[in-house]
C-alpha cells in the first residue's frame, strides 16, 4: 500500500464498500444502507447466490454515471461496455486498476484488484466450508479443493482480504478464515458472511494467528474503518 488512505465500510452480511483515493468499490451487495459518492464507481459481484447479489444494483445508474460492474459469469445479464462478466482465471486491466479472478469452492469466483497502490482481495464464498452432516469424502474433497485455490493465491501481497467467517459452520466456523491468514498474510482482514452475528467475529478476532494481520471486528453494520 503506497502510502494512500482507504475507506473500508461493512454494508451487511457480504457486502462491502472500499474507497480509495479515485475509485468508490462496492463488492456483493445485497441489502443496506449505501450512498454513492461523486467518483468512479466499481460494482463487484462474485457470484448469484440472492444473499450476494441484488438486481437493484443495476438502478444504481441513476445515481452515478460513472459506474462499472464487474460480475461473475454466473449471472444472468448480457454483458456491454458497463458490464464485464468473468470467470475464474481471468484477468481484466482498465487504465488504472486491474481485476484477477481465481476460484470459488462454492459458486462464481474471487477477486484480486490492484487499485491506487493497494491491493485487495474478496472471497465471496471461497471458504473451507466444513458442514457437520457432509460425509468424510465431501469433507475432505473440500479440504483439498480449498487448499488447491489457495496454493494459487499464495505469494500475492495482499493489503486488505475480505474472507468468510460463517457462524453457521459451528466449531468449524475459524477454520477457512484461519488458514487464509496463516498462508495469505493479508496487512488487513475484514469478515464476510455472518449477517448480524457480530458476536462471533469478536470471537475471531481473538483467535491466536501466525502473524501480524490486522483483524477488524465488525459491531455493526455500515461500520467504518479508515485504513492507512
Ligand atoms: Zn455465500
Amino acid at each position: 500500500m503506497r502510502g494512500t488512505k482507504i475507506k473500508v465500510e461493512y454494508i451487511y452480511h457480504s457486502g462491502y464498500a472500499v474507497e480509495t483515493e479515485n475509485y468508490y468499490m462496492v463488492f456483493d451487495y445485497f441489502k443496506g444502507d449505501i450512498e454513492l459518492p461523486d467518483k468512479p464507481v466499481i460494482v463487484f459481484v462474485s457470484h448469484s447466490h440472492p444473499d450476494h447479489f441484488n438486481e437493484d444494483i443495476f438502478k444504481w445508474t441513476l445515481a452515478s454515471d460513472d459506474i462499472t460492474y464487474i460480475l461473475s459469469d454466473d449471472i444472468m445479464v448480457p454483458s456491454n461496455g458497463r458490464i464485464r462478466l468473468m470467470g475464474p482465471y481471468e484477468r481484466l486491466d482498465f487504465t488504472d486498476f486491474s481485476v484477477e479472478t481465481f476460484g470459488s469452492t462454492d459458486q462464481g469466483v474471487s477477486f484480486l484488484v490492484q487499485v491506487d497502490g493497494a491491493s485487495l482481495f474478496f472471497a465471496g464464498d471461497l471458504h473451507w466450508w466444513h458442514w457437520e452432516e457432509d460425509s468424510l469424502e465431501e469433507k475432505a474433497q473440500m479440504e483439498r479443493d480449498f487448499k488447491s485455490e489457495i496454493d494459487r493465491i499464495r505469494g500475492k501481497q495482499i493489503d486488505l482480504a475480505f474472507f468468510p467467517v460463517d457462524p453457521r459452520l459451528g466449531d468449524h466456523y475459524s477454520l477457512g478464515g484461519k488458514y487464509f491468514v496463516d498462508n495469505i498474510k493479508p496487512k488487513h482482514f475484514f469478515p464476510l458472511h455472518f449477517g448480524d452475528n457480530f458476536e462471533i467475529i469478536n470471537e475471531f478476532i481473538n483467535i491466536p494467528m501466525a502473524n501480524s494481520t490486522h483483524i477488524h471486528g465488525i459491531h455493526k453494520r455500515n461500520h467504518i474503518f479508515e485504513i492507512k
